[in-house]
């Protein structure tokens, strides 16, 4: 077993996302202290984005 993901395994016990206490989601970062789905503590409201929206007919 020298060839191929040897290294991939270490991954785990380093965590960067944790729960979210806002969207409830487990998109936020610790070290950034952010969540990259709903943007708490990085922005006061809900991130959004254009390319996000829904399509309405
Ligand atoms: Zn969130």
């Amino acid at each position: 077993m020298t060839k191929g993901t040897a290294s991939h395994g270490r991954k785990s016990g380093k965590k960067t996302h944790i729960h979210c206490r806002r969207c409830s989601g487990h998109s936020f970062h610790i070290h950034k202290k952010r969540c990259a789905k709903c943007g708490y503590g990085a922005t006061p409201h809900t991130r959004k984005y254009n390319w996000n929206k829904k399509i309405t007919a």
